[in-house]
């Protein structure tokens, strides 16, 4: 039997997808990854983890924008293949990391890895490289492979050019998750010409340069990508949510490290919440056992624990208002005093979140990371940087944007109202939150 690189499906499997219309797999290579146990697990972990809080549409999985990436990919390949000389290993190469890029995600990635500190990156190779069935079917092909595909994802690997294909400021996981995330989501900041952009890329020595005819396809693709960070990815009402989350995670562990016995054993969190996880144990984690661990304990003893997970079950999330660090320190201590005075617990009722970011950039030198910037390739064969030709691409370089947001259970402090003795540290929270 020929090499698994060589095989192909004796009939094409294709994929109905709302973005792309269809995803088209011929490669047994791909086939066999998309049927492992790793792979299918995506299909249980949200992509944008609690945004469907938010916007109800945003239940696709981590399975759906994998396939997505993968079938761009695929594109781009068909695109390059001949003028780069390409062996079939190369291109199975590209779409392996592509499918698998995101294969390590964890349930409610980015809240789950600030509690548990993990990291999403390190279970992928760990699951390419360690004793899975992803691993056997990359063995297949050589016994390299799954070290090879693992240093893409990882960026370590020695052709340059593949790994900006999958992690640029022009890339597939960028261009398939601002697509997918904007359709499912239902706004329409998220819709850039991807057509078009696939058409006028071209390669050059270590990255993908893309034609001055496509600048304004380009500039578009910035434009949306910005605007979704706002709009979508760091919408308040989600983060409060993340911020609820991250509370029952907390409150789990602090539980656990205090003695407290729980009525039900939380056997499959057990791992994470000593510190002590294998690949295995991580790879049975995923969103419905965690939402079975909530709804679980809403029954608990502990008051804190019960009232997070009903709040995240019932949406019922805490408020917010804009914080400036920066002005407001004494606002943060003044707070604080109040909220012991009413007997509530600042460590998991009051929060500030931080988030930010940066649209675009060029190449800074001593910066910290790569940034590989985004060239056009002139008509006279030369490169430009595509802030220098455009003006609105020009507009927010560098520019990075925070934005920190103060959280409180509002609904607690107004309770407490009802009490005599309160209602002074009540009134006096309601003038420091501006709440009439
Ligand atoms: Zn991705």
């Amino acid at each position: 039997m020929s090499n698994i690189l060589y095989q192909t499906l004796d009939e094409e499997k294709v994929f109905k997808d709302p973005v792309h219309r269809y995803v088209h797999v011929k490669d047994q290579l791909i086939w066999e990854l998309i049927n492992t146990p790793e792979f299918q697990r995506l299909r249980r972990i949200r992509q944008l983890g609690t945004t469907f809080i938010t916007f109800h549409g945003a239940e696709h999985s981590r399975f759906n924008h994998s396939l997505g990436v993968y079938e761009i990919m695929r594109r781009i390949v068909e695109q390059v293949m001949d003028s780069l000389q390409w062996e079939q290993r190369d291109r199975l190469l590209c779409l392996s990391a592509a499918l698998l890029h995101d294969v390590g995600h964890g349930p409610f990635s980015h809240s789950f890895e600030k509690v548990f500190d993990t990291d999403h990156e390190e279970w992928t190779q760990a699951i390419v490289t360690g004793e899975t069935e992803i691993n056997r079917v990359l063995r297949k092909a050589s016994p390299d492979f799954p070290q090879k595909v693992s240093e893409v994802i990882a960026k370590t690997h020695e052709n340059k050019f593949i790994i900006s294909l999958i992690s640029s400021q022009i890339d597939a996981d960028r261009m398939d998750y601002l697509l997918r995330d904007a359709y499912y989501t239902g706004v329409n900041y998220g819709n850039f010409d991807m057509e078009r952009i696939l058409r006028v890329m071209r390669p050059h020595e270590d990255y993908a340069v893309i034609k001055y005819s496509g600048m304004h396809a380009v500039e578009d693709y910035i434009m949306s990508r910005y605007q979704m960070y706002w709009q979508v990815y760091f919408h308040p009402v989600t983060r409060s949510s993340e911020v609820i989350l991250r509370k029952i995670f907390q409150r789990a562990t602090e539980l656990f490290h205090s003695g407290y016995s729980f009525k039900d054993t939380p056997t499959l969190l057990m791992p994470v919440i000593e510190q002590d996880i294998d690949l295995d144990a991580y790879l049975q984690l995923d969103e419905s056992i965690i939402l079975y661990y909530f709804q679980v304990w809403k029954n608990e003893n502990d008051p804190i624990l019960s009232d997070l997970c009903e709040r995240f079950m019932n949406r019922k999330l805490f408020k917010y208002i804009e914080y400036h660090p920066s002005e407001q320190m004494t606002l943060w201590k003044e707070l604080v005093e109040c909220f012991e005075e009413l007997g509530l617990d600042t460590d998991y009722y009051l929060e500030i979140d931080s988030s930010s970011d940066l649209p675009y950039d060029f190449y800074r030198p001593g910066e910290d990371g790569e940034r590989i910037p985004i060239y056009l390739q002139m008509p006279d064969g030369k490169l430009a940087e595509l802030s220098t030709q455009s003006d609105i691409v020009e507009a927010i370089t560098g520019k990075k944007r925070t934005d920190h947001k103060l959280y409180f259970a509002l609904d607690l402090i107004l309770e407490k109202e009802q009490d005599l003795k309160y209602r002074e540290t009540v009134a006096k929270i309601k003038t420091l939150l501006d709440i009439t």
